[in-house]
């Protein structure tokens, strides 16, 4: 007699994990329509409306329960009791390396460049739409985990060996110099071999979402870094064109 419950075949894309974001904002208005715009997209939202609450909330979930750990803080800068600023530096302070994107009426580049200083990884100026809210958030904690993934042992490919606790590169069997860019750009490629990577993927997991110039940057560093790996830069083995696409490894 034939099984009926077979067991369903799954791929590493189908395993889904929900990811925990806090809200901390003191409008009661915004923070419901940040976590209506966020539940929809199937986070699980935690919120809190003034500072110490929202450090209370992380204290417990880093403790307490380690297994509901927030993915990302979602922070407004004008708060009751710790405004967003103080949280932000005192997380960094205390090692927690959660992304934080700053929500603020405070719009003025020096507001923004001041955010990201502190420690916060990205900086959106209220009104904004639900929409930038959702997708910068989504590119925020897929770039955490892609960091996350590339904190794993030596990676191989043909010639090339590099090794991510030592910021060390190895090309047929002689060590290169690399820029952090470089080397940044390079252990994405080696983590995902054969992925086409866009050039504005490119910029959002090396240079990050603050980054000011444009894709051209991309190209130079590409370029740099075929002159440190390839045997012939003109005829590619390694970084590989993929016109009208970007670039893949492989
Ligand atoms: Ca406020």
């Amino acid at each position: 007699m034939l099984s009926l419950d077979l067991p369903k075949k799954s791929s590493p894309s189908e395993i889904t994990q929900t990811n925990r974001v806090l809200v901390v904002e003191d409008e009661d208005l915004i923070r419901e329509m940040i976590v209506l715009a966020l539940s929809e997209e199937g986070y699980d939202v935690v919120t809190a409306a003034d500072g110490s609450t929202a450090l209370q909330l992380l204290k417990n979930t880093d403790n307490v329960h380690p297994e509901n750990a927030i993915d990302l803080i979602i922070l407004d800068l004008m708060l009751p009791q710790v405004n967003g600023l103080d949280i932000c530096r005192l997380l960094r302070y205390q090692g927690n390396i959660v992304p934080i994107l700053i929500i603020s009426a405070k719009g003025t580049e020096t507001d923004r460049v001041l955010g990201l200083e502190v420690g916060a990884d990205d900086y959106l100026t209220k009104p904004f739409s639900m929409r930038e809210l959702v997708a910068r958030c989504r590119a925020l904690i897929r770039r955490q985990r892609f960091s996350s993934i590339t904190q794993q042992s030596v990676r191989k490919f043909k010639d090339i060996t590099l090794y991510p606790d030592e910021c060390r590169v190895m090309v047929r069997d002689e060590e290169v110099n690399l820029s952090p860019k470089e080397f940044r750009l390079l252990d994405l490629f080696m983590s995902y071999p054969r992925r086409v990577w866009s050039r504005e993927q490119l910029i959002e997991q090396v240079w990050g979402a603050d980054f000011l110039g444009d894709t051209k940057t991309v190209d130079v560093h590409i370029r740099w870094l075929r002159e440190k790996l390839e045997i012939e830069a003109s005829q590619p083995e390694y970084v590989i064109t993929v016109r009208g696409f970007g670039y893949r490894f492989g």
